[in-house]
């Protein structure tokens, strides 16, 4: 994260360049580039040897035209505000791509999980939403989890947000766990919806994913869900990079017959990292963490953070590689789109790839609004269908217009989230 890109800088790039293909007015333009309302507070914890710590925290809002405001809350040491500005505008972009009714929104706690006890997470977890609370609301602003944050995380929030306000609230958070609110099938929405995306790439270039191979960066809840669903499907995931908290590096696991999905899972702990002498004494090999990127398959799935795909970068993705589907939120800089395209791979942009999570919260706030949950598979066959619909949508217009598939996608979602501020009279 901490490198010369800036996120923020990269998302109002992304929207500058598609400001000018739809020839939007410079106040639409303005108020897109900026977020609507940004809050930064402190949250004192107790920490269990007694002393106090203090832990810096974020909650942004960038555009709720279309709908409350909807984006995870990340934990992560390296948090910085311009990464949720960024990330904020990028949900606004991705609820808007799949048509669902919903803002963008975002939040961060500059921390590290993996040193903080369960109950000083706990204690985390209840001050952000007791220093948030009156902005919270199922009407106004819905989190939910995303990096190193889980159901665990969202419902001791939730639980202080409604013991604030003495009632039920369930749809005030998403990602909660199955029946206390939850939905079925939001723990897989991402990763699956990933994969709905690149089968649908696939049919277009009339490639059977059953021949494909592939390598994925992160083995989080995106990465594992998308491991399982790609090789469900029966292809072949060739190497898997995680990152190592005890090295303080990342590692690539790799086995050129196919990863064992399900024995990488009991390999990693609860933050996504695979125990890389597990897997060594399992027959992978271990490689070091950016080896992930030079692998001879035919797809990459960045699946872990930002910027990981930069110009420096790009020689090592070899010439078999034909489609990138960008998982994570901005793994790759936006001075590689060009490259990448003159190439010939085809890049399936983040905020279309990575919206079957919050496809599936909007599931699970109109379930919870309805107080009846559906079936997992009713669930997945709905999110199926959205991420289908919306990639269908991106790709019709990307041949259409002759755009490479994110500014297609982008050229969607702002004419969508514009459309909304003109006809609200804000611009
Ligand atoms: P996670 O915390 O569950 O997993 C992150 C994974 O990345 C872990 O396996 C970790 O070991 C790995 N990682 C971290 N740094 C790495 C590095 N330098 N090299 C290799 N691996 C590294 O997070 P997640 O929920 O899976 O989210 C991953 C990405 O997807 C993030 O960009 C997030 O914003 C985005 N995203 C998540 C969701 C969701 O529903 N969880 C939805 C949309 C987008």
């Amino acid at each position: 994260m901490l490198t010369q890109y800036n996120p923020y800088e990269n998302a109002k790039a992304q929207l500058d360049k598609v400001a000018g293909i739809l020839d939007l007015d410079n106040a639409t333009q303005d108020l897109l580039r900026e977020p609507m309302k940004e809050v930064h507070f402190t949250i004192p914890v107790k920490m269990d040897d007694g002393s106090t710590k203090i832990f810096k925290a974020f909650r942004i809002i960038h555009n709720d035209a279309r709908g409350p405001a909807k984006g995870g809350i990340r934990f992560h040491p390296q948090e910085t505000v311009d990464t949720v500005r960024a990330l904020s505008m990028w949900m606004t972009w991705k609820c808007a791509v799949v048509n669902i009714p919903l803002g963008g929104g975002k939040g961060g706690v500059i921390c590290d999980p993996h040193n903080l006890s369960l109950s000083e997470q706990e204690r985390l977890c209840r001050g952000y939403v007791r220093r948030l609370h009156a902005l919270l609301d199922p009407n106004k602003d819905v989190p939910a989890p995303d990096v190193m944050t889980n159901g665990q995380h969202m419902l001791w929030m939730l639980d202080e947000y409604e013991v604030i306000n003495g009632g039920h609230y369930p749809g005030v958070i998403t990602g909660k766990p199955v029946g206390i609110g939850g939905s079925l099938g939001r723990t897989e929405a991402t990763g699956y919806g990933i994969i709905y995306v690149l089968k649908g790439m696939l049919s277009e270039m009339g490639l059977a994913l059953a021949d494909t191979t592939a390598s994925l960066q992160g083995f989080g809840n995106v990465g594992e869900y998308a491991a399982r669903m790609y090789t469900e499907l029966g292809g072949r995931l060739i190497a898997v990079s995680s990152w190592s908290q005890k090295d303080n590096a990342s590692y690539t696991i790799k086995r050129a017959s196919g990863c064992d999905i399900q024995q990488l899972v009991s390999f990693k702990d609860r933050y996504g990292s695979i125990n890389k002498e597990k897997a060594a004494e399992a027959g992978y090999e271990v490689l070091p963490g950016d080896q992930w990127i030079s692998q001879d398959v035919d797809i990459l799935i960045p699946a872990a953070l930002e910027n990981q795909i930069t110009p420096d970068v790009l020689p090592k993705i070899s010439p078999k590689v034909r489609i990138i589907c960008e998982g994570a939120n901005g793994p790759t800089t936006p001075d590689c789109d060009p490259i990448i395209k003159a190439r010939g791979i085809e890049l399936l942009p983040d905020f279309l790839c990575n919206a079957g999570g919050v496809t599936c919260s909007y599931f699970e706030q109109v379930q919870c609004n309805m107080n009846y949950f559906w079936s997992k598979d009713e669930v997945l066959q709905k999110l199926e269908y959205t991420m289908t619909e919306a990639f269908r949508a991106v790709y019709k217009l990307a041949r259409g217009k002759q755009l490479c598939m994110r500014d297609a996608a982008y050229v969607i979602a702002v004419s969508r989230v514009a459309e909304a501020v003109k006809l609200r009279g804000w611009t």
